[in-house]
């Protein structure tokens, strides 16, 4: 480490310019401290900060960089885009591509918009969710985040959980009234909430995988059950894989447990890390959206072809191997947390949702956000600094996944396993 002073004064400005000096919550460091590190370059496993110092990446931007930072094949496919133009504001034969990319992978995906953020994403799905049942309530997960959407906006995980914050001033009571917030794994409390709202809900949204609370994977069947339970009351279900889909398996979630949801929310990785998300499913569903249906629903950028073509060639790219490598580094990722924490006699249990890894510290199963807030997370700040100190850059905050991408290689793994070392040390 050669020292933070260009990223100090960075933040410093930044402070002035913009609110807590950053774009998105979580990137100030609020729940970690210390000086938030402003990055300017990535190459594969890797980034480097305005000081020069070098970092394993163990955030892959919250998860979009499923094949390692500045790919060839992709920001190759995003230049070629660029020059031929940036925003046309009219249909482009790359979206189509993309459009049936998402189609063939994910099996219950019949039709799909684009759009430009997982935000976006979970807003436009539940607006037709609800326009298509003509009911008004959705039931989310307590832990679970699907972007800053006013009505989802409760007890949302992510960086509100980071935060402390229930909810958000902002979001007025008629915006929360009609969402039912539920215990994430808890089938019954689903049934129960189903039975006291008689045809009111319009949706079931869940993280098809929750990776915002940490990554806490369904309990065996209870996708499964949502669905049937949706379905037997006149609901929808909305999958959001904007965290699992695409990187999880080639099908998302979906590719593991093969429980069909009616809509599904895309973002991350489907753009290869420049701004488009989508939202998509049953075609029945799907045609109730302008201009063929009445539920509106529009963008600018919507479609974007720089990003198209980054999406595009990030899935192309994405092969059997990538899958492969992405699934051995998370094991990997995890097998070292266990060596480096039980060798300090530090209480922790490593979660996995897939290939989305976490580190609770406490010894008892996480399976809900309650579970997650009941960890020994003081011990997180310490963990994380020690690991920054040695050359890896993890997610700051003690309920967000970890992101592994396939460009991880074994002088990446030395970096964390060194550091790892000093982390639980301090953590302990
Ligand atoms: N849904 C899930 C599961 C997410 O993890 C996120 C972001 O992390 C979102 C939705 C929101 O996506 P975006 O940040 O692109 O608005």
């Amino acid at each position: 480490m050669t020292g933070v002073e260009q990223s100090k004064s960075w933040f410093e400005r930044a402070a002035s310019a913009t609110p807590g000096g950053v774009n998105s919550p979580v990137r100030a460091f609020a729940a970690v401290g210390g000086t938030p590190r402003f990055m300017v370059r990535g190459e594969g496993p890797h980034l480097w900060d305005a000081d020069g110092n070098r970092y394993v990446d163990l955030v892959s931007s919250w998860g979009p960089m499923i094949l390692g930072h500045a790919h060839p094949d992709v920001v190759g496919a995003a230049r070629d885009a660029a020059s031929s133009g940036l925003s046309f504001g009219t249909p482009t034969t790359g979206e189509v591509e993309l459009a049936e990319e998402i189609i063939r992978r994910v099996g219950p995906v019949e039709q799909v918009r684009l759009v430009n953020s997982g935000t976006e994403a979970t807003m436009s799905a539940i607006r037709l969710a609800r326009g298509f049942t003509g009911r008004a309530k959705i039931i989310k997960f307590a832990g679970c985040y699907h972007g800053h959407v006013d009505a989802l906006l409760a007890q949302a995980g992510s960086g509100v959980a980071t935060l402390g914050l229930p909810t958000s001033p902002g979001v007025t009571g008629a915006q929360a009234a009609d969402t039912i917030v539920l215990p994430y794994n808890d089938i019954e409390a689903v049934r129960k909430s189903f039975a006291e709202n008689p045809d009111s809900v319009a949706a079931v949204i869940t993280e098809a995988a929750a990776g915002n609370m940490g990554a806490v994977a369904p309990r065996e069947g209870f996708n499964a059950a949502l669905r049937e339970l949706a379905h037997e009351n006149g609901a929808l279900l909305i999958m959001d894989e904007v965290m699992t889909g695409f990187r999880v398996s080639a099908a998302g979630w979906y590719g593991l447990d093969g429980v069909a949801g009616d809509l599904y929310t895309f973002g991350k990785v489907m753009s290869g890390g420049l701004p488009a998300a989508a939202f998509g499913g049953r075609a029945d569903v799907m045609a109730k959206l302008a201009p063929s249906g009445p539920v509106y629903q529009a963008g600018t950028l919507s479609g974007n072809p720089v990003a198209v073509a980054a999406g595009l060639a990030t899935l192309r790219a994405a092969d059997e191997n990538v899958y492969r490598a992405l699934d051995a580094n998370a094991r990997r990722l995890g097998d070292l947390f266990g060596r480096a924490l039980t060798a300090e006699g530090v209480p922790h249990t490593v979660a996995y949702a897939g290939n989305l890894v976490s580190v609770f510290f406490t010894e008892q199963p996480v399976h809900d956000y309650a579970g997650a807030a009941a960890a020994e997370t003081w011990r997180f700040a310490p963990f994380f600094h020690a690991l920054l100190d040695g050359g890896v850059y993890a997610p700051p905050s003690a309920f967000e996944a970890w992101f592994v991408n396939a460009a991880m290689d074994d002088a990446a793994f030395e970096v964390i396993e060194t550091a790892l070392k000093q982390a639980a040390r301090a953590a302990a």
